[in-house]
């Protein structure tokens, strides 16, 4: 794959939503999809202004077909309680709602800490409880599954990583009372054939190539806002909206 790919300027696919991943909203987390809570704001503001409303995170699923018009698809990885304490106040005054790929093993082991020990750890570290995430998936934010323990599916025998995946789709499934339907990768790196099971969408990152979700419904490309070159995100913003039409 070139590196070509692998640029954050290149959309999702011509015609589909516009997905983007975070992890972290916070001002004390160094990764290249951590925003601080300010830029965090300016980002929505761009994206929405500019390349589109966002969708409903509980609409999308196998069979989901795209609006006629631009649209942005929200995502965050692994879980992490700035999500809540951060990320979802911003996310609110905008009336966006998220997709939140879980890692479901780190939510149980967060269930098992007590209050001062969740206190002490950094924010890289501390995962939302189940009770937390529920609360997000009360405001309408859908959970969602991003392998029980994050491994890097691509080194494990492919039985190895049927289970990563099976057991997180299967603790959202106990979690939200109907079956996950949407899936993320652990780093974007996806094994061929990918471990996931029929009805379920699956999402890469920019390591994805942009094509229709129809087409490849378990290789689904999100981008990301590059962390520290918000002069650059109007910019980003029109050119995804461009991409959109296509050849249209
Ligand atoms: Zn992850």
């Amino acid at each position: 794959m070139s590196a070509a790919l692998f640029d954050p300027a290149l959309g999702s696919a011509p015609g589909w939503p516009l997905v983007l991943y975070f992890h972290h909203v916070s001002d004390l987390v160094d990764h290249y999809t951590a925003l601080s809570p300010d830029a965090f704001r300016r980002g929505l503001e761009t994206v929405l202004d500019t390349v589109g409303p966002a969708l409903d995170p509980a609409a999308v699923g196998p069979g989901f077909s795209p609006p006629d018009h631009p649209s942005v698809l929200l995502t965050f990885d692994d879980g992490y309680r700035d999500n809540l304490e951060v990320a979802a106040p911003l996310l609110a005054e905008f009336g966006v709602r998220v997709l939140l790929f879980c890692v479901t093993g780190e939510l149980d082991a967060a269930d098992r800490l007590s209050r001062s020990e969740r206190a002490a750890l950094p924010p890289r570290k501390a995962f939302l409880t189940w009770a937390e995430a529920e609360l997000l998936a009360a405001s309408g934010h859908v959970l969602s599954a991003h392998t029980a323990g994050h491994p890097r599916l691509t080194e494990l025998e492919p039985r190895e990583a049927a289970e990563e995946v099976a057991v997180s789709l299967r603790g959202i499934g106990e979690r939200t009372g109907g079956p996950a339907r949407t899936f993320a990768y652990p780093y974007g790196l996806i094994p061929q054939p990918p471990p996931v099971p029929p009805g379920v969408l699956a999402f890469g990152t920019v390591r994805s190539p942009p094509e229709p979700w129809a087409r490849r419904p378990l290789h689904i490309r999100r981008t990301y806002l590059p962390v520290g070159d918000t002069e650059r995100w109007k910019r980003l913003a029109v050119g995804w909206r461009e991409q959109w039409f296509g050849s249209q």
